[in-house]
């Protein structure tokens, strides 16, 4: 896990990086009232990114459905792990290279984009890079040329840790959960995680923000993901009650995020409001 480091006075905010599963929809029901929320964040100025440990879509499909919710984005404003996989593994390769994937179209789509060849099971011996992100037809034939790389030394890196993943009836296995299949079967190898709560897709989206991280807020549900991620990178952070973090989870998560509060619309309530973040 990443070192945990306290930023607790922001002020002024110039920027948010927004989690959206918990903060911006639940059960794909928005929460609160979208249109108004980015009209006001537009108005006051405040630039604004999201950030989702979701590897399975595009950026593009983000985009569309948060079009649908009435909110219009650029393309860079969506960062994903699978995003911020492919250019961790750009930033390691950079010349390109073969890489076999165990992960859906977001993965993919994100490694063709950066140049990168995908390896298939034929092929698989030949691949310079082994990367997991969550894949809903994962089978055994890819774990085990998965595990057979990465017990050969091959470099293995990871969309995300989440050990979980929600869904209307309930929490089903996540991207962490088949990686630890990997890792006990490669002898405790752990892969080189991209996304929350690791500090790379949030240094990725301080860069296209082009914000200080005192000056960003990292806005999540999740204390394990999005509160310890942006701790990570030395953002402010704030805790929305709308997901899976419940209040009486922040009395014992040190150090505390800078707010609490019920939803996105309250957070962005108090950046209105002149008073610096309190440290509470
Ligand atoms: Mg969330």
């Amino acid at each position: 896990m990443p070192e945990i480091e306290s930023k607790p006075m922001p002020t002024p905010i110039k920027a948010l990086i927004l989690d959206m599963d918990g903060v911006i929809w639940r059960d794909e029901a928005p929460i609160g009232d979208l249109p108004k929320i980015f009209a006001t964040l537009r108005q006051r100025g405040l630039k604004f990114i999201f950030a989702t440990n979701n590897s399975t879509k595009t950026p593009e499909q983000y985009i569309e459905k948060l079009s649908t919710l009435g909110v219009n984005v650029e393309p860079w404003q969506v960062i994903t792990s699978a995003i911020a996989a492919a250019q961790l593994l750009k930033r390691d390769f950079p010349s390109g290279g073969h890489i076999f994937v165990i992960g859906e179209e977001g993965v993919k789509s994100a490694l063709r984009e950066q140049g990168f060849e995908i390896s298939t099971i034929d092929n698989a011996e030949k691949s310079d890079a082994v990367i997991f992100g969550l894949d809903r037809h994962v089978n055994f034939a890819k774990m085990r040329e998965a595990t057979l790389l990465v017990r050969r030394g091959v470099p293995f890196y990871a969309t995300n840790p989440d050990k979980t993943f929600p869904t209307p009836r309930g929490e089903i296995p996540g991207s962490g959960a088949w990686v630890s299949v990997i890792v006990t079967a490669a002898g405790g190898v752990e892969p080189i995680y991209a996304g929350k709560p690791f500090p790379f897709m949030m240094e990725l989206c301080l860069q296209k923000l082009g914000t200080t991280p005192a000056e960003t807020l990292v806005v999540g549900d999740r204390f394990e993901t999005d509160i310890l991620a942006g701790q990570a990178v030395g953002c402010p952070t704030a805790l929305v009650l709308s997901g899976v973090s419940v209040e009486s989870d922040s009395e014992t998560w040190r150090p505390p995020p800078a707010r609490v509060e019920a939803d996105l619309s309250a957070v962005i309530n108090q950046i209105g409001n002149s008073l610096p973040y309190k440290y509470e």
